[in-house]
């Protein structure tokens, strides 16, 4: 390429960089269709915690790409990447029906667990693709769930990208009794006269304004107005990223319903999510 014929070992630092990153992305591209085919994805399961009863209400689904040459590799590095190539669509269809299929096993073996959600990331291509819907029939005709059992979590900036048709799809998905979540609230621009347009039932506060609550802060302020908007609105508020006590001590002041973090728990494997719900059930016999 071009800087090479300033003479040999002429790159400049920035051509290096950026030809390292075309090649990380255009290797991991073809990586990212294998790892379909190969079932190197697996989903992690948070639990997300009421704070009025202090019980567990549900998980959200997070993928999780094992390559057996590099390694971990974080959704914050690969989602973005399947959104720009299309592949978004095929790996978002893999992640609905193994979360669906999951909770399936899992209201099977606990009944008493009938009430549990799992939330689901959707990108925003996903909402826009015009399959959606019949890929969500077929797959909850396949795994048995109800709607009303998942919750899709969507970006606040996809939902104010997309407009008038995003709505009509949105309802749709509501006729279906699936709730719809807005996920890093706080984060994008939202047009806040818009927000009661859209027909969603929770609202997660992104993780940077938790974090930032301590006693008498700024921050405090911006929750509880979220939580205040979201309560006029008929939503309820999850508070994600709770890593201590504190916050949830001030999250329960300010009424926020759910909570989701490291204090209570990391996103867990399968079989220890299955663990966490039977120690739930446990905790509510006794
Ligand atoms: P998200 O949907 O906002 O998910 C929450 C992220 O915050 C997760 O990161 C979770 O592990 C992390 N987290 C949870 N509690 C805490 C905490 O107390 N402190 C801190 N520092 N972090 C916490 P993860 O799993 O790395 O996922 C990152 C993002 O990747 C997700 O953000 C979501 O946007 C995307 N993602 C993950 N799985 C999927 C998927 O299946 N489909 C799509 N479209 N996107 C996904
Ligand atoms: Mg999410
Ligand atoms: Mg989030
Ligand atoms: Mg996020």
């Amino acid at each position: 390429y071009r800087a090479k014929s300033l003479g040999k070992g002429r790159y400049t630092l920035f051509d290096q960089e950026m030809y390292e990153q075309t090649l990380r992305l255009t290797q991991l591209e073809s990586e990212l269709h294998y790892a379909l085919e190969h079932r190197e994805f697996e989903l992690y399961y948070q639990p997300i915690v009421s704070l009025t009863t202090d019980q567990l209400a549900g998980f959200e689904a997070l993928i999780r790409w094992k390559n057996p040459k590099r390694g971990f590799i974080s959704p914050i590095e690969f989602i973005p990447l399947a959104e720009d190539t299309g592949l978004i669509v095929a790996v978002g269809d893999w992640v609905l029906r193994e979360a669906c299929q999951q909770l399936t096993d899992w209201l099977q073996k606990f009944p008493e667990a009938a009430n549990l959600k799992m939330s689901i990331n959707l990108a925003s291509h996903q909402i826009r693709e015009p399959d959606l819907l019949d890929k969500l029939d077929a797959i909850l005709a396949e795994t048995g769930v109800n709607g009303s059992s998942i919750r899709l979590e969507i970006t606040e900036s996809t939902l104010m990208d997309q407009g008038e048709q995003t709505i009509a799809k949105l309802a749709q998905l509501r006729a279906r009794n699936i709730q719809l979540s807005i996920d890093d609230f706080g984060q994008g621009y939202s047009s806040l006269s818009y927000l009661h347009r859209f027909p969603i039932n929770i609202l997660k506060i992104d993780r940077a304004f938790v974090s930032q609550m301590s006693d008498g802060g700024e921050n405090i302020e911006i929750v509880r107005t979220i939580t205040m908007l979201a309560h006029t609105l008929n939503m309820s508020v999850v508070a994600e990223g709770v890593e201590t006590e504190q916050q949830v001590e001030i999250l329960k002041k300010l009424g926020c319903e759910f909570g989701q973090g490291y204090l209570f728990s990391h996103p867990l494997t399968a079989s220890a999510a299955e663990q966490a719900i039977a120690n739930s059930i446990q905790a509510i016999v006794i």
